[in-house]
């Protein structure tokens, strides 16, 4: 649901329960608008090893750019986007968008390691049908390669029924990975991992603030590293801020981790010459 309070930019997209219909009809056409003139572009947040910091994959992350009010954030408007539809489009062109950015920084600058780009899809695009033929499309139409991409799915987009388990098949079955993002946090965490084709287990970042101050955080986040590992499943521990955490965090077991300590969002420009760096770096160090 659209975040109530914060600075009071974006509080003509704030509203109670009562308001949301007329709040949605308005925002909906806000954004089949800003999706014609293109005011949505895309950040990449790299996904990063540790100890090192060394740029192992990006997640990209949409911002609007609204021509009056500036900079709104995807928890005001990717719910709206849901509940009215919109997201079906705008995800489409979230996903060719991320595809052909990836593509071109692979094609320009190589890849040090198998080095992904993650997209993050909601509920509502996973059960539109031929989802799976929109993901082959995008991969083919940008040139890049299945074993490059990763789909970020909640537990909760995934959870409600059947067709997004067959959804997530059919794209697995293309090579493209799957995620479980914010893992820990929705219903039903455990059980989905047996019905589920998943690849990744991205640790909420609420089960990462805690250490290592709190030692039953690292117990649960010892647990969840266990079960990834017992069921072959890649990790990333998300939303990490410290250097303290960064060194439990790799005592612990993670190899793999996102957050500001390392990086915000960036850019496509910098998260590219990152990217370059990398590759440079490891050519370098290989001869
Ligand atoms: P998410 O997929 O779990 O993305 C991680 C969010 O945490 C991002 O916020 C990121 O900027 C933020 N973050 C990363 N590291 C840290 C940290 O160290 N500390 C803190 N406090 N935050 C951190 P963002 O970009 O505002 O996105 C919020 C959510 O909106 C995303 O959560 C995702 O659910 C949704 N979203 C973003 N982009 C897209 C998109 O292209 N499509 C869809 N369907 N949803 C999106
Ligand atoms: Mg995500
Ligand atoms: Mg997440
Ligand atoms: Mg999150």
């Amino acid at each position: 649901a659209a975040k109530s309070g914060g600075k009071g930019r974006h509080a003509r997209y704030d509203a109670t329960l009562d308001e949301r219909a007329a709040t949605d009809a308005q925002m909906g056409a806000d954004l089949r608008l800003a999706l014609d003139r293109g005011e949505f572009h895309l950040l990449f947040q790299p996904v990063v090893q540790l100890p090192d910091g060394v740029p192992a994959g990006a997640e990209a992350l949409v911002r609007w750019t609204h021509p009056s009010q500036g900079m709104v954030p995807p928890d005001v408007f990717i719910a709206a986007a849901e509940r009215t539809g919109l997201i079906v489009p705008l995800g489409s062109w979230i996903l060719r968008e991320a595809c052909r950015q990836a593509s071109l920084w692979l094609r320009r600058d190589g890849a040090s390691q198998p080095w992904r780009v993650g997209v993050n899809i909601s509920a509502r695009q996973l059960r539109e049908p031929g989802f799976a033929s929109q993901v082959a499309e995008a991969l083919r139409e940008s040139g890049l390669t299945a074993d490059r991409l990763t789909v970020e799915v909640t537990e909760t987009a995934v959870f409600e029924n059947g067709p997004a388990v067959e959804a997530l098949t059919a794209i697995s079955h293309l090579g493209v990975s799957v995620a479980l993002d914010d893992f820990g946090t929705g219903h039903s965490s455990l059980g989905l991992l047996r019905t589920t084709p998943v690849d990744i287990l991205k640790v909420d970042k609420s089960f990462i603030d805690g250490i290592p101050g709190r030692e039953e955080e690292s117990i649960i986040a010892t647990a969840m590293l266990q079960i990834a590992e017992g069921l072959h499943l890649g990790t990333v521990a998300e939303g990490v801020e410290t250097r303290a955490q960064v060194e439990r965090l790799h005592q612990l077991g993670y190899r793999l981790a996102q957050g500001y300590y390392f990086d915000k969002p960036l850019p496509a420009t910098e998260m590219g010459a990152k990217l370059a760096a990398a590759a440079n770096h490891s050519a370098i160090s290989a001869a």
